[in-house]
């Protein structure tokens, strides 16, 4: 059986993607993808409204050959706020919470890559450009996945990612932040993701792919 890629990290129209969800997740079913997560950005301010029209999007797709998963990518919430944002998004419905991690192309609050890797009810860290040791350590301990971004204003950090992640053992995941349905990554893309991050074949094995694996079985859906 050949292996399916998911994608745990995009964005719809709903906030700065290109095309409402439902085309999305046209395009990843054409593309071949096992799932699609929609992650659009939340703050404090949007986190229900956002996450139950993902909610409605993803329903609309309920006998097509993908899973459709609801999910938020929480954005430039202070970081002492942040365990409130992922409890909201959790009780509104979302079932994969990505944090928008400090990044080098946008001033995210500084305090935000900890304030993610010390909650374990948050899946996935995104494009934590400025990632340490420390954060690192925490990631692994609790459970939270660390991306190697396939976005151009995000890659640039994926080799310091990479080679701080490997060092705390920390669970490193491949997403594409698709912005449009052209920006989701093929497998082969995935791959070269990872192994332009300085990653050696078992660990292009779990960021492309053994990372996706797990993720779906933690909300109960085969690979
Ligand atoms: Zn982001
Ligand atoms: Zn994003």
């Amino acid at each position: 059986m050949t292996f399916r890629r998911s994608e745990f990290h995009s964005h719809t129209i709903l906030t700065d993607g290109e095309v409402v969800g439902i085309e999305m997740i046209r395009n990843a079913v054409a593309r071949g993808l096992r799932a699609i997560t929609v992650t659009d950005h939340v703050s404090l301010g949007n986190i229900d409204w956002i996450v139950e029209a993902e909610i409605a999007e993803c329903e609309l797709a309920r006998d097509w050959e993908i899973a459709a998963i609801p999910g938020v990518e929480i954005t430039h919430v202070p970081p002492d706020r942040l365990d409130e944002a992922v409890r909201r998004a959790r009780r509104a419905g979302a079932r994969i919470v990505v944090v928008h991690g400090e990044t080098l192309a946008e001033p995210v609050l500084a305090g935000t890559n900890r304030a993610a890797v010390t909650n374990p009810e948050v899946d996935i860290l995104a494009h934590p450009g400025y990632l340490t040791p420390e954060e690192a350590d925490l990631a692994r301990e609790n459970d939270v996945f660390v991306e190697l971004s396939g976005r151009r204003t995000h890659m640039v950090a994926n080799g310091h990612v990479a080679r701080i992640s490997e060092r705390s053992r920390a669970t490193m995941i491949v997403d594409s932040d698709a912005h449009s349905p052209e920006e989701l990554l093929t497998q082969a893309e995935a791959v070269a993701v990872a192994r332009g991050a300085g990653l050696g074949p078992e660990l292009v094995d779990q960021a492309a792919g053994r990372a996706q694996a797990t993720l779906l079985k933690r909300l109960g859906i085969d690979p």
